[in-house]
């Protein structure tokens, strides 16, 4: 059975990133920028007051002068002011020719036609000189980090009106049982809800997928199996499916996959839960198509782990984040973690801030979600992360410093 990283190297020697394209700044937060950006020019791209005030020669210093005019934000002054003059000048206003501190309204006074400025300044005060916030040729975006709110404003001042970005992933999710019916259908005998498919296309579209609109759910029939995955292979840079991978008699899906053309690279994982995590790759036979299959187990809990462990450097590496592996932190478990003897477990737990942890220093205390069977969702409820119990036959320790995988930057 090969290692979880092993089967991630695989995952990720199979995946590529995919074309960009050019979208308009306001459609483009939370994408992946596919190219740096440079501001060209430095900001302000002018001298500008920092307060409101008024514009002075500052060697003039305190005393009473005539106002030579005014200059508002938007609009230049057009003329040049004399020693011995001030301009009334708003926030954000270019400097008048002339003029190099400004005085704030607050430390002057109106003297009839005049303005009496009550306080000495150096040359400077109280002006943003060009290119102080951001200097020419400054790099605000990097290839491969998400576009946020930083990025995007800072994009804007740069000058860009559109931004590269990484081609949203389409995603076909399809789940796989004679038992499973669309969730709010009535059950009959034996039938259960199909939780994957609304679980596993959230996850997706979160990341920034274009979930494909086919049908969730196929039977466990060759037939049925083959039609849904044939017509997923060229729509999809990735598809998921969930169940028909087990040893039992319905699960069908490795045959199918074969049958569809694709080539299947790993059929077992050592990890609990996840055992039976599967993966394959398709190439059209022009060539001019690829795309990626992650066969994760039915039960809901083992499907969600497996989805965070492969899929999502697999998408993460086709969106161009860099790294592809969600971060790793150091956490303090909570309770006592008894381990698998021959598998590596994937823990689920919440994380609570600890003020008192590392000596008053503070850390993130790991609550286990409960009972970790794979068929039990709720253990996937307020997980924030997932810590790698390595197998063995001795209990960690309440208190003990692991390392966990950081879902929260999902
Ligand atoms: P399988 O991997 O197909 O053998 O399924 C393992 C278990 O997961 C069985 O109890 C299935 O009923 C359950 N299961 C499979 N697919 C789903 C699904 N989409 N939603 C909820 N449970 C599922
Ligand atoms: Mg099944």
């Amino acid at each position: 059975m090969m290692s979880v990283r092993q089967v991630l190297d695989i995952v990720l020697s199979k995946t590529e990133c995919l074309d960009s394209e050019v979208v308009a700044l306001r459609e483009a937060a939370y994408r992946v920028a596919a190219e740096d950006v440079l501001a060209p020019a430095g900001f302000p791209p002018f001298p500008a007051s920092i307060m409101d005030g008024y514009a002075v020669v500052a060697a003039d210093g305190p005393g009473e002068y005539p106002v030579a005019g005014q200059v508002m934000a938007g609009h230049p002054a057009g003329y040049v002011q004399e020693p011995g003059q001030v301009s009334y000048i708003t926030t954000g206003a270019p400097m008048p020719e002339g003029a190099d501190a400004v005085v704030r309204i607050e430390d002057t006074e109106p003297s009839g036609d005049r303005v009496r400025i009550k306080v000495g300044v150096q040359p400077g005060h109280d002006v943003r000189q060009a290119g102080s916030d951001m200097a020419p040729g400054t790099l605000v975006v990097r290839a491969g980090s998400v576009l946020g709110p930083a990025e995007l404003g800072l994009a804007a001042t740069a000058g860009a009106g559109t931004v590269a970005v990484t081609r949203r992933p389409r995603v076909s999710v399809l789940s796989t049982g004679d038992e499973l019916q669309p969730p709010g259908e009535p059950l009959g005998p034996g039938q259960i809800p199909d939780s994957n498919h609304v679980m596993l296309s959230a996850m997706a579209q979160r990341m920034g997928c274009d979930v494909q609109p086919r049908t969730a759910i196929a039977e466990d029939t060759e037939s049925q199996l083959g039609q849904e995955v044939r017509g997923s292979l060229r729509q999809s840079d990735l598809i998921i499916t969930s169940g028909g991978i087990s040893m039992g008699e319905a699960d069908l899906l490795p045959k199918v996959l074969t049958d569809c053309g694709a080539e299947i690279h790993c059929e077992r994982v050592l990890m609990k839960p996840g055992k039976p995590f599967t993966f394959s790759s398709w190439q059209a036979a022009s060539g001019d198509r690829r795309c990626v299959v992650c066969s994760l187990p039915g039960n809901p809990a083992s499907a969600m782990v497996t989805f965070l462990l492969f899929c999502v450097p697999a998408l993460r590496r086709m969106l161009g984040h860099q790294p592809p592996a969600l971060p790793r932190i150091q956490v303090v478990l909570d309770s006592e973690l008894v381990p698998d003897s021959t598998r590596p477990e994937f823990h689920r737990v919440a994380l609570a801030w600890d003020h008192d942890l590392h000596q008053g220093k503070g850390g993130y205390r790991a609550v286990s979600t409960g009972a970790q069977r794979s068929s039990r969702l709720l253990s996937m409820l307020d997980a924030d992360a997932l810590i790698t119990v390595p197998p063995g036959s001795q209990p960690l320790p309440s208190g003990s410093t692991v390392a966990a995988i950081d879902l929260r930057h999902l």
